[in-house]
């Protein structure tokens, strides 16, 4: 018999009556004879009241602590959702991260599954009990709380279904599949039918968190397929699976952008070696990740250096520069977190040219000025300032001809 894993959102679980059609559709999938494990987020809205709860505490909470007060919204939802089953004479047993024997490592509030024990799960199963299990959570090797960051839930349910051998997980949310952009932002985005793993890897970290990125990592490394449909409405869905031709035929499929992104710059910086070291040691000792680096060097023998960070890590990075800027002699740091990073992504950029050329025009005739720029073998990115995101990320979908009712 057949074994799938089940992942349902906030949005999806967000009240009672969601609750109780979650668990007809779960009850559905046990009478065709199927065996379901099902992975819950928190109540929609709960994580961020328990967010503001805490920071009426203290403006600076500990991590850890802040892991044991999230990791609390989806023990209320595996329960109510257990109890949902239950009363429609569906057998079902909840099941906390560390009940499942989900272990991390140790950084609290981005923590990274390092094994799934599952034992519990395997039981419930021979028990003929659908397991309901706490996404988002593990604990460390200490036996801590730890969470998974956001949209950790997508991953404990590719985690789970790897490790439990599934044929497929089906990830269920508020948007009837994966889109070529944030359909809420452009209404002329379109669902994509089937989409690669390393097209789906780029979508998600460049910003289409309908998947967090991890997810689709261990999707990629354990093959397991991943379906994203709606909770809501039914339809195909969009299946996250390994490339095959048809995918290659397509040159971009899918425009992301990340709105959570700030910018900071270092001007006046005199132009000698280690500076630049000196400067991403500070940054990297701390925790925070860089990811796109520009300079710009002057004619006065000065060059200006501006690097993005996580909107989060702001202020972190922005302090450390400040000292630095001090120490090298340089003029000043400045934040700008007023920036997006729009990108293009597509197995079929391997295959042909003239891809940068065409965004960078199109960009152009739109009066979108492009701050920084970087590349792989998959994917190009443009930082610009947030105003024009919408403008970019819509010029560029028609551009590459991804409009609803057009085909490339
Ligand atoms: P859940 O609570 O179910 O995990 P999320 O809010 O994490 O839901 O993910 C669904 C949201 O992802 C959608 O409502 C949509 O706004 C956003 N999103 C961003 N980019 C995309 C995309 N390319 N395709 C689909 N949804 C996207
Ligand atoms: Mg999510």
């Amino acid at each position: 018999m057949g074994l799938v894993v089940h992942k349902y959102g906030g949005s999806s679980v967000g009240s009672p009556e969601k609750i109780g059609l979650v668990a007809e559709k779960i009850h559905a999938v046990r009478k065709e004879g199927k065996d379901v494990v099902v992975v819950v987020s928190a109540m929609e809205g709960d994580t961020d009241r328990l967010i503001r709860l805490a920071h009426e505490i203290t403006p600076e909470p500990k991590e850890r602590e802040m892991d044991m007060l999230l990791s609390s919204g989806e023990r209320v939802t595996i329960a109510l959702l257990t109890m949902a089953l239950e009363s429609l004479g569906c057998p079902a047993v909840s099941l906390t991260g560390r009940q499942v024997g989900i272990i991390t490592d140790s950084a609290h509030t981005r923590a990274r599954i390092k094994e799934i024990q599952a034992d519990r799960i395997r039981d419930s199963i021979q028990e003929g009990k659908v397991a309901v299990v706490a996404g988002f959570q593990g604990i460390d090797e200490s036996s801590n709380v730890t969470t998974l960051g956001r949209g950790g839930s997508d991953t404990t349910a590719v985690a789970i279904a790897a490790a439990l051998d599934a044929e497929l997980c089906v990830i269920h949310t508020d948007v009837d599949g994966v889109y070529t952009t944030d359909p809420n932002l452009v209404p002329k985005a379109r669902r994509i039918d089937r989409i690669s793993f390393d097209e789906m890897l780029e979508m998600a970290s460049l910003g289409a968190n309908v998947l967090q990125t991890r997810s689709v990592e261990f999707g990629k490394k354990y093959s397991i397929p991943i379906l994203v449909k709606s909770t809501f409405q039914d339809g195909p869905g969009t299946l996250v699976t390994t490339e095959d031709e048809a995918m290659e035929q397509v040159l971009v499929s899918g425009v992301p952008f990340d709105t959570n992104q700030a910018k900071v710059t270092i001007t006046g910086i005199p132009d000698k070696p280690g500076v630049a070291a000196k400067i991403f040691g500070s940054i990297s000792d701390r925790g925070v990740v860089v990811d796109m680096i520009i300079q710009n060097v002057g004619e006065s023998g000065l060059t200006d250096l501006s690097f993005t960070v996580p909107k989060t890590d702001a202020q972190v990075a922005l302090k450390i520069t400040k000292e630095l800027a001090k120490e090298i002699g340089a003029k000043e740091a400045i934040l700008d977190d007023r920036i997006v990073k729009v990108s293009i992504v597509g197995v079929g950029m391997r295959s042909h040219g003239g891809v940068a050329a065409k965004m960078f025009s199109t960009l152009a005739r739109e009066e979108v000025n492009i701050m920084m720029i970087s590349t792989s073998e998959i994917k190009i990115s443009c930082v610009i300032e947030a105003k024009n995101t919408e403008k970019a990320v819509g010029a560029l979908h028609e551009a590459f001809g991804l409009n609803q009712s057009e085909t490339n």
